[in-house]
């Protein structure tokens, strides 16, 4: 009954890893997926995550019974904390619900069907250009995606303008969907002048801020300064959405370990909404995975394994910041015509690297290097494969 079933393209971001798997080439290097490498160019487990590891299975206390739907309640207390604040006077004020959901992606498709099924405007303003999954979640969960300007090709920033232009002729209640920091795949993040700019002309025009943070701490190395914009937001006593990934910082990437919170008005309707979240996830998939909640309720319980986590947060902030400056010294150096200041400017994970489709596609056919047409993930880079791609970047630049 499927024989006339066409074949599907494959994803554009987890396709470079399909063909990078493929190539033989001994000098090929993966630069598509956001995933960290280390100096060795070795996927890494936080040895925090190894200590909570051992600690769970050694607590002959612990069973495999199914979490309840919204998932383990200190664990998704405790998310709350880590990204609201501790001192939130939404979560004092009993206003924020939070429900343990299937890492970033499943977090705000949760939120997309809670919205489409509950909120009066069905229009979700995505940022030009974002991460390639977000269009696809939302049109998917019922909602309309549109697009807002975000980024502009010539000064490779922020188009700041664009943006709120944009925003001011969305239709009053729009859903803006917002990265909560280090911006995928530009890097690039509104200063904190501009963010309060934001919130201003959100409010005024109560468009509502579903925020997508995927990379607390990755952009300055510290967890509370990168949630400082969602806490202005949160700050001013108004409604946000919030998708939470443990993938990037703590290494989780697998074990599919998120959460959705849903910051409402009152606590009398924030009883209601989980209410409601519970009937979106029910037929879904039912409830959420055990281990992976369980290694962060470990790790964010605990101060000293609190600590331990940012350091070796940090550590791996730090190797992507020195990543950067070491490309740039590199493409300097070899006197690559053009400005690439950019790539030490940007934050996070990944550089929007300016080059067009078919210089992305010669790095590839000629030199190996696999990475989205969009920009690459600097994580995967290292002091051995970086002189490669320097030789690439100038040779696709001066061909
Ligand atoms: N949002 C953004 C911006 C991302 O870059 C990613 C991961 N690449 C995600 C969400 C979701 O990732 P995950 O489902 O693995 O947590």
């Amino acid at each position: 009954v499927f024989a006339g079933i066409a074949q599907a393209p494959e994803d554009p971001i987890l396709g470079v890893t399909v063909a990078f798997n493929k190539d033989p080439s001994p000098v090929k290097v993966n630069l598509g997926v956001g995933a960290y490498r280390t100096e060795e160019g070795k996927p890494l487990v936080l040895n925090v995550v190894r200590c909570a590891e051992q600690m769970l299975i050694n607590d002959p206390s612990r069973y495999k019974e199914y979490l309840p739907i919204t998932g383990l309640a200190e664990f998704n207390k405790l998310s709350a904390k880590l990204i609201f604040g501790a001192d939130s006077p939404a979560i004092q004020e009993n206003r924020v619900v939070t429900v343990q959901c299937l890492s970033g992606t499943g977090s705000l498709r949760v939120g997309g069907e809670f919205l489409a099924k509950h909120y009066h405007e069905h229009t979700i303003y995505i940022p030009t250009p974002t991460w390639g999954n977000h269009p696809k979640i939302f049109t998917l969960a019922g909602l309309t995606a549109r697009t807002y300007r975000y980024y502009d090709p010539a000064t490779r920033g922020l188009d700041f303008n664009g943006l709120v232009e944009d925003l001011s002729s969305a239709p009053l209640g729009s859903i803006v969907l917002l990265h909560a920091c280090a911006h995928n795949p530009t890097g690039v993040d509104p200063t904190v002048d501009q963010w309060e700019k934001i919130r201003q002309l959100m409010r005024s025009k109560s468009l509502l801020p579903f925020f997508d943070s995927a990379y607390q701490g990755f952009a300055s190395g510290s967890l509370d300064k990168d949630a400082q914009p969602v806490r202005m937001f949160v700050a001013d006593g108004g409604e946000l959405l919030m998708a939470q990934s443990y993938a990037k910082n703590m290494g989780l990437y697998g074990e599919r370990v998120g959460a959705l919170s849903i910051v409402c008005g009152s606590a009398d309707v924030a009883v209601r909404v989980e209410s409601q979240l519970k009937l979106v996830i029910r037929p879904m998939y039912s409830s959420p995975p055990l281990h992976g909640p369980s290694v962060v309720a470990t790790i964010l319980r605990d101060s000293e394994m609190f600590n331990e986590w940012t350091v070796e947060l940090k550590a791996m902030a730090d190797r992507i910041i020195s990543m950067r400056q070491q490309l740039f010294d590199a493409l300097k150096s070899r006197g690559t015509p053009g400005d690439w200041s950019h790539i030490i400017k940007q934050i996070g994970m990944f550089t929007f690297t300016g080059l067009n489709s078919e210089q992305v596609a010669f790095m590839r056919q000629e030199y190996h290097i696999y990475m989205t047409s969009d920009g690459i993930s600097m994580a995967g880079l290292n002091m051995k494969n970086l002189p490669h791609l320097a030789d690439a970047i100038h040779a696709a630049v001066t061909k």
